[in-house]
C-alpha cells in the first residue's frame, strides 16, 4: 500500500513531483492474477480520478507514489474542442478514449519523429519541445488483464511515449530540447502558437 494516502475507496491523489525517487525507479510488471484484486481495482480508479482532476490527458502509477506498470490516458472530446482546429491539426490531436495500460510495451511505428511542447503533471509548471515518434504500436493487458494491441499516430501516440516513459523512470525533461524549457507563463506568451523550427532559431545562438 501507499504510505502517502492510500486508503480502501478511491480518492483523488497528490501528484509525485520531480525529485521523487519513485519517478526515477522502472516500475514493477503485475501478474496477471494480481490485476483484479480490489487494491489494483481501487488504485485504477483513484488514477483515473486524480487525471481528472488535475486536469491531464495520461498517469502513471509512479505519479501517485506506486511503482507499479499501470498507465491511465484520456483525451476527450470536450476537451479538444477547447484546441483550435489549425492546432489540432498541426499536432494531430485527436480524441482518445479512457484506456487503462497495464505492462505495457512500445513499438515505434516508421521513422518519422515530431517535435512539440510537451509538459508533465511531476513538473509542474514548465514545458519544453520534445522529439517523439509520429506512430507507435502498444501492446498491454486491459483492467481485467486481457490483452490488446493499439496503433496511435500523433498527439495519442505522443501521450503513450510520455506515460510508458514514466513506468521506465524516464521524465521528459530527460528527451527535451534543453534551451527550449520554459515556465507555463512564457510559453504562453512567446513560444504556444510557434513551430518548433521557429522556437529553435530564437534560442539558438
Ligand atoms: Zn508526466
Amino acid at each position: 500500500m501507499c504510505a502517502r494516502c492510500y486508503q480502501t475507496a478511491a480518492m483523488v491523489f497528490d501528484i509525485v513531483q520531480a525529485g521523487d525517487p519513485v519517478l526515477r525507479q522502472r516500475a514493477r510488471p503485475l501478474r496477471t492474477e494480481e490485476i483484479a484484486t480490489p487494491f489494483i481495482q481501487e488504485l485504477i480508479v483513484s488514477m483515473r480520478m486524480t487525471m481528472y482532476e488535475a486536469p491531464g490527458v495520461g498517469l502513471a502509477a509512479p505519479q501517485v507514489g506506486e511503482s507499479l506498470q499501470i498507465t491511465v490516458i484520456e483525451d476527450d472530446k470536450d476537451h479538444l474542442d477547447m484546441i483550435s482546429p489549425v492546432r489540432r491539426a498541426e499536432t494531430r490531436r485527436t480524441p482518445v478514449p479512457f484506456t487503462v495500460l497495464v505492462n505495457p510495451t512500445l513499438t515505434p511505428i516508421g521513422d518519422e519523429t515530431d517535435e512539440f511542447f510537451e509538459g508533465c503533471l511531476s513538473v509542474e509548471g514548465y514545458s519544453a519541445l520534445v522529439p517523439r515518434h509520429r506512430a507507435v504500436r502498444v501492446e498491454a493487458l486491459d483492467a481485467r488483464g486481457k490483452p490488446f494491441t493499439l496503433d496511435l499516430v500523433g498527439w495519442p501516440a505522443r501521450i503513450v511515449q510520455h506515460e510508458l516513459d514514466h513506468l521506465a523512470g524516464v521524465l521528459y525533461i530527460d528527451r527535451m530540447d534543453p534551451r527550449t524549457f520554459t515556465t507555463g507563463e512564457n510559453h504562453g506568451r512567446w513560444w504556444k502558437a510557434r513551430p518548433a523550427s521557429e522556437v529553435r532559431a530564437r534560442l539558438t545562438p
